[in-house]
């Protein structure tokens, strides 16, 4: 039998009871469960003097649970390990998951060890871990049986993970809306649409004390005047964004769902009638995603059009051959900015 040694130690050897250098060795191993030929790695002592391989009790346990998560990846089941993570992920407890399932108190115990799953309580905890909204649902209905700590606990990590996943759902969309002009160097400023620097660009924007109330359509402005100004400079767009001539201006494609991305300090403001965003940031804070070129670039759109005021942004950018050009609704296409008034 081919053998792998693990370990070396001197010690009183549990196969012939003298003391001896005693290896842990790793072998191949044949089994058959539930009518299916599994094979796995064992762990066993292994005595020299008897040539004979032996296990200790928590060996029999381990073996055991190597033969289970065996037949758990043979049949394509969670194994043990992928059930404990799924309780990591929002840190909850074995039997309070049980609860939250509807499930006798030891069953996330038991499928964590040596009983294996059957396929109906497998094919729940991958929702589970999927579906962040799903635990968040039987969160609520389950909240009698836990403490308003525990609820509150659970409460946020899931809350958490499905906002991460409803913004990565939303950088999905905003990507698809994008694919039919990718490739089309015009449109979309010779670079390649980032929403990591869209929303970094928008932060860095939020965050400037030489802006003067930003709210959405200056905003948008600003963001146009930021890719025109880098293609003129340099011959590419910080964001890749497309943008649409709109009667107040540049619009980029996707506008609405782009504030509603994660991390973009947007805050709507009731005025009546209607609903503003207003964009303000007041910690300090890092970009990642943009180079120090990147935020030259910013600077001197800050320096030049910060302080205008929503209407004085409007009629400048209404002066733009690429906005006097491009028709109503069209693209604004990125061979304009090399007239750019700024
Ligand atoms: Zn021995």
């Amino acid at each position: 039998m081919k053998m792998e040694v693990l370990k070396r130690e001197k010690r009183i050897c549990p196969c012939c009871m003298e003391e001896h250098e005693v290896k842990t060795v790793k072998a191949k191993e044949q089994a058959t469960f539930k009518d299916r030929q599994v094979d796995y790695d064992a762990v066993y002592t292994y005595c020299d003097a008897a040539d004979e391989l032996y296990m200790d009790e928590r060996q029999i346990q381990e073996n055991d649970i190597r033969l289970k998560d065996a037949y758990r990846r043979a049949e394509g089941l969670l194994t043990s390990d992928e059930i404990s993570d799924i309780r990591s992920k929002y840190g909850i407890t074995q039997s309070d998951l049980c609860t939250l399932l509807g499930w006798g108190g030891k069953t996330i115990t038991r499928y964590e060890s040596h009983q294996v799953q059957d396929r109906a309580h497998d094919t729940i905890l991958k929702k589970i871990y999927r579906d962040p909204e799903w635990f968040l649902s039987l969160l609520k209905d389950a909240k009698n049986n836990f403490s308003e700590e525990t609820y509150q606990k659970y409460l946020e990590a899931a809350t958490a993970f499905y906002e991460e996943d409803q913004d990565q759902y939303l950088r999905k969309a905003i990507h698809a809306s994008y694919a039919r002009y990718r490739g089309n160097i015009l449109f979309h400023g010779n670079s390649e649409l980032s929403l990591d620097k869209v929303v970094d660009v928008i932060k860095y924007f939020a965050s400037s004390t030489k802006i003067t109330s930003l709210y959405k359509v200056k905003l948008m402005k600003l963001m146009w005047y930021a890719d025109a100004l880098s293609y003129k400079k340099r011959g590419f767009a910080i964001t890749g964004l497309v943008y649409l001539a709109l009667p107040m201006g540049a619009v980029p494609v996707g506008h609405n769902s782009i504030i509603d991305l994660k991390d973009v300090p947007c805050e709507e403001v009731d005025m009546g009638e209607t609903n503003a965003y207003h964009f303000f940031l007041k910690d300090k804070t890092s970009f990642p995603s943009l180079s120090s070129e990147d935020l030259e670039i910013l600077d001197a759109v800050i320096e030049k059009l910060g302080k205008m005021s929503k209407d004085e942004i409007v009629s400048f950018m209404h002066k733009e051959k690429a906005y006097i050009e491009t028709a109503p609704k069209d693209v604004i296409q990125f061979k304009y900015a090399k007239s750019l008034q700024i």
